[in-house]
């Protein structure tokens, strides 16, 4: 299977921590020069600082992706760096959510709107026309375990996420004539930050409900990243790659604190 990533350059959002660290560090492994952004510079640094200590080449980028002047100066530093992006990976992520009853519209509609669908679109943006020009390219979306069936009171993170699974489908369809395939890997719960926050009794039901029993490893996230970005893959466009052990979500409201 032909994972190799040589000469690609992979962007790659939210890069600081959890998986979207994991992701940058087995692209950058199979090869792939990575472009490391984050909110959070410090973290992003980290990330590309881990990369070149293991002789791999990276520059890491502090910027809101909500923020579309940021995102094309980001490309632009990249771009520098590395001539080209061939492999854009939409992770950055806010995890922000509650009942809809009790939570203000524009706070937690807007924001997750804002860093999942906006975000996206403006890395598209700043990106796509490259990988048409070059023929080929590669769009992995990270949507989530809750684009299974919703998560009951989290209405923000899913309109959020099944915004961007929309977008995976539709410009799959689009793009895919270009040469560029557009993909998402759907994470269940990882050991990353999110997780650290459940009450050990949550932890538990969660991990219980799972068929696997356990929460997922962010380098397993970031195989499946690995593949579709890969040429392994080059026939896969426009596919929702479920990583979650086969979990069913429960509701938050039917778990016991
Ligand atoms: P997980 O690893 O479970 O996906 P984290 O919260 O650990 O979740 O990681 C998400 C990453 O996305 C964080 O490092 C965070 O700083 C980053 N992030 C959040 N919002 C933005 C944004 N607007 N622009 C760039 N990065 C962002």
């Amino acid at each position: 299977m032909d994972t190799d990533l040589s000469g690609r350059t992979a962007l790659v959002t939210g890069a600081g921590r959890g998986n979207g660290r994991a992701i940058a560090l087995a692209l950058a492994d199979h090869g792939a020069n990575v472009v490391a952004n984050d909110l959070d510079e410090t973290v992003a640094e980290e990330t590309a600082e881990e990369i070149e200590d293991a002789d791999g080449n990276a520059v890491a980028v502090g910027a809101d992706v909500s923020d579309p002047a940021a995102v094309e100066a980001m490309v632009e530093r990249g771009t520098e760096a590395f001539d080209t992006i061939d492999v854009l990976v939409n992770n950055a992520g806010v995890g922000t959510a509650g009942p809809f009853l009790d939570t203000d519209y524009d706070d937690a509609f807007e924001l997750n709107l804002d860093v999942h669908l906006r975000g996206s679109l403006n890395c598209l943006r700043a990106t796509v026309d490259g990988m048409v020009e070059a023929g080929y390219g590669k769009v992995v979306n990270i949507t989530s375990i809750h684009t299974k069936n919703g998560v009951g009171m989290s209405p923000q993170y899913d309109v959020g996420k099944f915004s961007l699974l929309g977008l995976t489908k539709s410009l799959a369809l689009e793009l895919g004539r270009e040469g560029v395939r557009v993909n998402a890997v759907a994470p269940g719960w990882a050991n990353t930050r999110m997780v650290e926050d459940f009450s050990e009794a949550v932890t538990e039901q969660i991990q219980e409900n799972n068929p696997l029993g356990r929460f997922a490893e962010p380098s397993e996230i970031a195989d499946a990243v690995t593949f579709l970005a890969s040429p392994a893959a080059d026939y896969v466009n426009g596919h929702e790659l479920r990583v979650d052990g086969g979990q069913v979500p429960i509701d938050s409201w039917r778990l016991d604190d």
